[in-house]
């Protein structure tokens, strides 16, 4: 395989006819995918697009993502797929850091992102539903897809990795292919009879590799759902006889306390996967009693295309561990001096394999960081077991991950030190019931300043995306500090005053 796009050619090849994608009542076959995505790479070289361009994209879990997805693929560019939330800031960012050709936009999400594309002076296409359909009647679909080498980055995904800045994690096709395809046959074991739910975010690695490539590559129907909402995805999984669910912890929280719609039946639901986050023992049972289903864990990051570990379907499982490595995958602890691991104790997760990125988009310093001797360091704790199963203890990084959505404190607290009355600023997550996290600032200001909480939340509110604001900020005379003038975040308490 050469292209990753190789996975919907194939399936197209076997079983045009059937649904690749369902969204309400608007489907596509594997053929009208196909030919869609192959209209969508004509349009893109015509274009000027060139192998090895980035092409940046903002759609949300609609049928025209995979359109989009597989076209930038088919005519050898890089996807850069971004949130949808994001503000013009952040997209500009984005379109600069990776030097994008051109960027793709929904409607929805149009006014951000052409702000950001005038800033940058990048090419912006907004997909208006019926004038990008004639758009791409007008162009012949280009045949099959640009050869890649394996080596060749397919995807840059933006993440702020184990320290604070936002950077790409730059895949290739064999980190990916490979990644989706050990996902399809040990993990999910998805075959053309299988109903996958869509509703994690395809911009992100575990919607993408395990919900659209899975899906494609084993030539399944993918239901979408493109903003989560407990009710609607019952209803999808009843309707559409959804035989694979998978979600973020705090998903199956809120489906575990949902109401049931009338005559609900998820008969079909043999296999349910959770990852993203660490998910409550608790609610992994609530969900398996409540569906009758099994719930499997896995572990992963964007460097890792994601996944890493998985508690395995044809293996004894363990409720609260992420499971053991996958097909192609080493993973060991190490200690903070990089050394092994007394047995038993907490070191910091390492992995080794065709899955872990080719490294930081044009960040040499950040990969060598962060790729040592081969070994993919993740900054997440954990501790193994006699079994070789892995349970993550604690972040060693500051992500904070709140309902899902990831939100990196340094980013949040650049926009907080932008604020006049501001002399210092940290964000941490305080533990929440629904969302897992909570974002607070906690806040100094400057001598003789003035400013209340509400001025300093929609300081912050107006230029970063809705999910990523403190909801909680609190005011002190001085940060605990380590001796190089650190802030010690880990010593800092946030009482919720609401
Ligand atoms: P991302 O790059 O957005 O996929 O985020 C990766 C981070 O999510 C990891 O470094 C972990 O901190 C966290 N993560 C992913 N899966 C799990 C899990 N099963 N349990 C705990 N944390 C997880």
């Amino acid at each position: 395989m050469t292209n990753l796009a190789a996975f919907l050619v194939d399936s197209a090849a076997h079983r045009g006819d059937r649904i690749a994608v369902r969204h309400d009542d608007h489907t596509l076959t594997y053929a009208e995918l196909d030919d869609a995505s192959a209209r969508v790479a004509a349009l893109l070289r015509d274009r000027g697009v060139e192998p090895g361009d980035r092409v940046a994209m903002t759609l949300p879990n609609v049928p025209l993502f995979p359109v989009v997805y597989y076209g930038i693929l088919r005519a050898g560019g890089v996807v850069v797929p971004m949130n949808p939330l994001l503000r013009a800031r952040e997209v500009a960012f984005t379109l600069r850091d990776c030097g994008a050709r051109l960027v793709l936009a929904s409607p929805l999400f149009a006014d951000e992102v052409a702000k950001a594309a005038g800033e940058t002076g990048t090419a912006c296409l907004v997909t208006e539903p019926v004038a990008f359909d004639d758009l791409l009647r007008a162009h012949e679909p280009m045949p099959g897809s640009v050869d890649r080498t394996e080596d060749d980055p397919a995807l840059i995904l933006y993440t702020s990795g184990t320290t604070g800045t936002p950077k790409g994690a730059e895949l290739s096709h064999r980190n990916l292919a490979t990644n989706t395809a050990t996902t399809a046959a040990t993990l999910v074991q998805a075959g053309p009879d299988d109903v996958l739910f869509g509703g994690l975010p395809f911009f992100h690695a575990f919607g993408q590799t395990c919900a659209l490539n899975t899906a494609v590559a084993a030539g399944a129907t993918l239901t979408l759902l493109p903003k989560f909402e407990p009710r609607r995805a019952l209803e999808i999984i009843a309707r559409d006889g959804v035989t694979v669910f998978l979600g973020v912890p705090t998903m199956y929280a809120a489906l575990l306390h949902a109401e049931l719609p009338e005559g609900f039946d998820a008969g079909r639901l043999r296999l349910a996967v959770s990852g993203g986050a660490s998910l409550p023992v608790e609610v992994l049972r609530g969900f398996e009693d409540r569906f009758g289903v099994t719930v499997l864990e896995g572990y992963g990051l964007s460097e890792t295309s994601p996944v890493a570990a998985f508690n395995h379907p044809d293996r004894p499982r363990k409720p609260g561990s992420i499971g053991q490595p996958v097909r192609g995958v080493e993973m060991k602890l190490v200690a903070e001096d990089g050394g092994p691991v007394p047995e038993g104790e907490v070191g910091e997760i390492a992995i080794r394999g065709e899955n872990v990125m080719t490294g930081y988009w044009n960040r040499p310093e950040a990969t060598a960081d962060a790729i040592r001797d081969g070994w993919f360091h993740s900054g997440d704790l954990a501790r193994v077991d006699e079994d070789g199963f892995y349970f993550i203890v604690d972040r060693k990084k500051d992500l904070i991950i709140r309902g899902g959505y990831n939100v990196y404190p340094r980013e949040i607290e650049e926009v907080l030190y932008e604020h006049p009355a501001v002399a210092e600023a940290a964000v941490v997550g305080v533990p929440h019931p629904e969302l897992g996290e909570e974002i607070a600032a906690v806040v100094t200001l400057l001598p003789g300043a003035r400013a209340t909480a509400e001025e300093i939340r929609d300081h912050v509110k107006e230029r970063v995306a809705a999910y990523k604001y403190p909801r909680i900020v609190t005011f002190t005379t001085a940060l605990p500090k380590g001796p190089t003038g650190k802030i010690l975040k880990r010593e800092i308490e946030v009482t919720d005053p609401r």
